[in-house]
């Protein structure tokens, strides 16, 4: 499957479909969506490269290539979560790898086999897209999805995505405020965005 069928265009994202709020977020941030070009996406983050966090025990390899992980069978809050792999200067990163895997709405993951776990590869303008749920929560931690991000020429990035306004964050070692996922409830899925920046 190319990347073109699990990737929508950056103009499906930002006219229609259920990403339409992210191309939302994207003008929220001041940026003006019909003269954005390419090379200058948004980059909240200003020049800093995402934080790198510990993998965890449940790590799999060889998760299953696939941006749906909606799986008959799994229930939960829908969650889109989308952002970008970019550069410090702010470039997109095509082509990178993005590996998702996360707990399910009872705080399990899947250790046997791939439930909740899948990976994509950035589009030509860095953009990547999930359809998954919120992941639960299980003692000793708070709200989090686990990613890895390779983009050709880049080092490998391990880390976690959280969620605002969780009342555990505050007492999670490993939150970070930098890695809060933009979260904007619509009708069907919360929408959840992060730009990975690669060092
Ligand atoms: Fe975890």
């Amino acid at each position: 499957m190319s990347h073109d069928a699990l990737m929508p265009s950056r103009r499906h994202i930002l006219t229609s479909g259920p990403l339409a709020a992210s191309g939302l977020l994207v003008a929220a941030q001041g940026i003006s969506v019909s003269s954005a070009p390419a090379a200058t996406p948004a980059c909240d983050d200003g020049d800093e490269a995402t934080l790198a966090e510990t993998e965890g025990p449940y790590f799999k390899p060889r998760s299953p290539r696939r941006s749906d992980l909606r799986e008959s069978g799994i229930e939960g809050r829908k969650v889109d979560l989308s952002g970008r792999v970019l550069t410090r200067s702010c470039r997109p990163l095509a082509g990178a790898l993005v590996d998702l895997w996360h707990a399910d709405s009872q705080g399990e993951y899947d250790n046997a086999g791939f439930r909740l776990r899948g990976h994509v590869f950035t589009d030509a303008e860095g953009r990547f897209l999930f359809r998954t749920i919120l992941p639960g929560l299980y003692p000793g931690r708070t709200r989090h999805y686990h990613v890895k991000v390779k983009a050709p020429g880049k080092r490998l990035l391990t880390t976690q995505f959280y969620f605002p306004d969780e009342a555990r964050n505050a007492a999670d070692d490993l939150f970070r405020r930098e890695l809060l996922l933009r979260v904007s409830p619509v009708a069907e899925a919360l929408q959840a965005s992060f730009d990975v920046v690669l060092a």
